[in-house]
């Protein structure tokens, strides 16, 4: 056993031991440590300063009950978090998830993550998530609303233009950005850039909503094209049917690339000729106006085939883009795709491919762009809507754009430079080494905290 493996079998135990049953954090924690660990222990100063131990303890958890009222009168009582997990770079900065999943082992996977990604964007900000296990589903505006509002009664006093930024997630779009905001404003009695993902007639960024997705399609080219590759005529296989999914879809078609499926939590849709422009607008109408299941694609288009309860991974495809959820690409699923000839799978969601999984990618030399590289443009466009509400502008719509695919190119350069192996990339290893090393330079220089 190398010197690298046995230490990380004695840091992950400790890790395990100190936080039991958070397996989702665990994952997240294992991944990165992995890959920085040969180097971390050439470098004896970051060894010497535990800043592995530090890195993967949070700041601090807020932990609150949100109590709110349903439309017929009935008292709720839901549980919510803020994990504010390392502000070394900048303020804290990472979106809100309201979903019946959610729980602390969760936040405290993509708070984590949000660190790592958050550096390699070159841009000022720390890492953290939050959430609820509210579920939204089903719930009247008023409802959500009512819980917007509560929740930030609390949330308010542990957030700051210059303290914490939060944005959105799964299940928080700008109808909960916009409640959390308006509440915000009322106990502060003050307008500051404190949420990212406003309306654009309040203080949001051109191209915030679409950025996610379109990033991930720009990381997505930049790592087809280092690789003598393009997405030109390319199929690509998408998972999710929400901010992420359609917008990657909508960058992939002005691509010229064929996207085949789309996807909710109750299946997938395939469209053997790729999703045509006008089906992408009904996509939005049903998923994000009218909070409805993609199967109805199905009923109002010939030629679009839905599958009940399954995932997209069985359908044969150039490229796979995983955009809903953390771990919905499975080991089974990997060596389907990898019997169907995928040449490159593109995260646009956190974590959504098993460690497993992860392995036959790297076994079988597929391109494997991890989320906290091909997801940044999300959190890069919250960061240009922070300096926009800071210098009181806004830019327009195509400098915005054109500021992201700098900043998806200049995480891909990062990337390669730290992942660089035998004439291949490893993406995962070189977005944890790139996003790691400033992290832990920064920690260094502050001295023991
Ligand atoms: P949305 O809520 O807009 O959409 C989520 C989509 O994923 C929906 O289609 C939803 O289906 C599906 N989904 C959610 N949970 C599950 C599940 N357990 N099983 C199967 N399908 C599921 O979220 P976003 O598009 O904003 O986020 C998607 C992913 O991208 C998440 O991992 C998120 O962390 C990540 N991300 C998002 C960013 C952003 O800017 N929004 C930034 C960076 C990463 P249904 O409608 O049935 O619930």
């Amino acid at each position: 056993m190398s010197a690298a493996q046995k230490e990380l079998d004695h840091f992950m135990k400790g890790l395990k031991k100190r936080n039991p049953h958070e397996k989702e954090f665990h994952q997240a924690v294992e991944e990165v440590v992995t890959s920085v660990m040969p180097w971390y222990l050439d470098q004896q100063k970051y060894h010497k300063a535990q800043i592995l131990e530090r890195i993967t303890e949070p700041d601090r958890i807020v932990i609150f009950r949100v109590s709110w009222q349903t439309d017929t009168g009935e008292i709720r009582a839901n549980r919510a978090w803020r994990v504010q997990f390392n502000h070394s770079l900048g303020p804290y900065k990472g979106g809100l998830r309201f979903h019946p999943s959610v729980t602390q082992s969760v936040l405290k996977f993509l708070g984590f993550e949000q660190i790592f990604k958050n550096s390699l964007t070159g841009l000022p900000m720390g890492g953290a998530k939050g959430g609820s296990n509210f579920n939204p589903k089903g719930k009247s505006d008023d409802e959500v609303m009512r819980f917007c509002q509560s929740m930030m009664i609390e949330l308010h006093r542990h957030i700051g233009e210059d303290v914490d930024v939060p944005a959105g997630d799964i299940g928080v779009g700008s109808r909960e950005i916009s409640y959390l905001f308006g509440q915000y404003m009322r106990l502060e009695n003050r307008w500051s850039g404190v949420l990212t993902g406003k309306g654009l007639s309040f203080g949001g960024s051109a191209v915030r909503t679409e950025a996610t997705g379109y990033g991930c399609v720009y990381f997505c080219e930049n790592m087809l094209h280092q690789h003598d590759e393009g997405l030109e005529g390319k199929s690509i296989a998408i998972s999710g049917s929400g901010n992420v999914a359609i917008y990657a879809a909508e960058k992939a078609l002005e691509k010229s690339a064929k996207v085949l499926t789309l996807s909710d939590s109750s299946g997938f849709v395939y469209i053997k000729d790729g999703v045509t422009s006008e089906q992408l607008e009904s996509v939005k109408e049903i998923k994000l106006n009218q909070r409805g299941r993609i199967s109805e694609l199905a009923e109002k288009f010939q030629g679009v085939e839905y599958h009940e309860g399954a995932r997209p991974w069985g359908v044969k495809c150039d490229v796979a883009m995983p955009c809903a959820t953390q771990n919905e690409l499975e080991e089974k699923d990997a060596k389907t795709l990898i019997q169907n000839g995928v040449i490159a799978v593109c995260e646009g969601a956190n974590m959504p491919t098993t460690a497993a999984a992860a392995e036959l990618y790297r076994e079988n030399q597929i391109l494997h762009a991890p989320g906290k590289a091909s997801n940044a443009g999300g959190v890069t466009v919250s960061g240009l809507e922070q300096s926009q509400n800071s210098m009181r502008i806004s830019w327009s719509r195509e400098e915005v754009d054109e500021r992201l695919q700098k900043v998806m190119k200049e995480i891909h350069r990062r990337c390669v430079e730290k992942g660089k192996q035998n004439g291949r990339v490893n993406y995962i290893d070189g977005a944890n080494i790139a996003g790691f090393q400033k992290v832990a330079e920064a920690m260094l220089a502050y001295g023991v905290f």
